[in-house]
């Protein structure tokens, strides 16, 4: 964030208009616009986004929703916030994200939507996903919080992630993402009732925003209609989100060309395994992630890297090995989660910031060579 963002948010304080107001309606269209998205819904975070979404798709208590375990924590809390149960299946080892392999032997009568998620940026496989739901009447309901400007093939030209491939799709603006307000989240889709539904649900089932009450010339009395929510993006968070849109083509150019740069360099590591793009999908790079050789200590190496001042991250978690996921009542095995397991246990997320330099990166490279030996168990 720069003077740009630090001017807008003072632009939101000056207005006297602080939330759910015209930056935040602005930030809806743009961001609508950027991902070539019929609607855009601004809420105060991507998991009350994807609450929000799961509650609009129609998931009720009882209902099942098949999703990965291998994910932020957030992704199958939303389905428990709906009493409904997630149904974890497996990752494709290369790309992180769901194995539609699974999918048939997890989907059960119950099962109401599929909620996938585009790991670290990395699109999933959508085509095969959406086709299966698609024969099954389910609803798909993608996880894009670290999505924001990848890409995947639909009907034979490059898309971004946001337009209508899945039915709804919630995407993060926390400060790990790559475009961020601080905290917020944004809910697309082109599903008119839906959005409309979306508006009701973040804001406590308001009939009249006060936005409208405000500018009508006439006494207008809200109702609630509702069972609704708090969920709100503040007008400071929304006009920094306008100034951080202006940058993404930028910050997504430098990550591809910083994520092909590792790709070149890390590839004369032959133990190592790398993220693998296919053709029909363009990441935006908001992480880069090595698998270690089964035989490394995955702590080892992070603290040998760390002891020459280079900081890296454990891979993605697994829900289902966290105590708030202990009982059976709180999540239901589609798939073994084997693939899952061994990523958390074996991969690490290497530095990849903008101003990262070539050299940067081959020091990463040096030092994570040498680690590779003096971590082996
Ligand atoms: C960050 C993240 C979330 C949660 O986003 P918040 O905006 O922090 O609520 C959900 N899912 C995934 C995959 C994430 O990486």
């Amino acid at each position: 964030m720069g003077v740009e963002e630090e001017q807008a948010a003072a632009r939101a304080i000056r207005s006297g208009w602080v939330t759910q107001g015209p930056e935040v309606a602005a930030f809806e269209r743009e961001f609508a616009a950027a991902v070539s998205s019929r609607y855009a819904c601004a809420v105060s975070n991507c998991t009350s986004a994807l609450h929000l979404a799961l509650l609009v798709a129609g998931v009720r208590p009882g209902d099942e929703v098949i999703t990965v375990s291998h994910s932020f924590i957030a992704t199958a809390n939303s389905i428990r916030y709906c009493s409904a149960i997630p149904v974890f299946v497996d990752i494709d080892p290369l790309t992180c994200n769901l194995d539609p392999a699974h999918l048939e032997r997890a989907c059960t009568p119950k099962t109401r939507a599929i909620l996938c998620v585009h790991q670290m940026g990395m699109p999933c496989d959508l085509a095969a996903i959406v086709k299966f739901a698609r024969e099954r009447s389910l609803t798909v309901v993608e996880d894009a919080a670290c999505a924001i400007g990848s890409e995947i093939a639909w009907e034979r030209r490059m898309q971004p992630i946001g337009a209508p491939h899945g039915d709804i799709a919630c995407f993060s603006f926390h400060p790990r993402k790559i475009l961020s307000t601080g905290e917020g989240g944004m809910i697309t889709t082109s599903n008119e009732e839906w959005d409309a539904k979306l508006r009701l649900l973040r804001q406590h089932g308001m009939s009249v925003p006060d936005s409208a009450r405000h500018a009508s010339e006439r006494v207008m009395i809200e109702s609630y209609s509702m069972l609704g929510y708090n969920y709100r993006m503040t007008d400071i968070h929304a006009a920094i989100g306008r100034a951080q849109l202006q940058r993404l083509p930028e910050l997504i150019a430098a990550r591809r060309r910083l994520a092909e740069n590792y790709r070149r360099i890390l590839s004369g590591i032959p133990q190592l395994t790398l993220p693998a793009e296919s053709t029909d999908a363009r990441s935006n790079w908001q992480s880069y992630w090595v698998r270690l050789p089964d035989d490394v200590d995955q702590g080892k190496v992070m603290q040998a890297l760390l002891d020459r001042g280079i900081s890296t991250r454990r891979a993605i978690m697994n829900a289902h090995r966290e105590p708030a996921y202990r009982s059976t009542n709180d999540y239901r095995a589609g798939s073994t989660l084997e693939q899952s397991e061994l990523m958390q246990d074996h991969a690490i997320i290497l530095p990849l910031f903008h101003e990262m330099t070539d050299e940067d990166q081959q020091r990463v490279g040096k030092e994570l060579r040498t680690a590779l030996v003096s971590a082996k168990v």
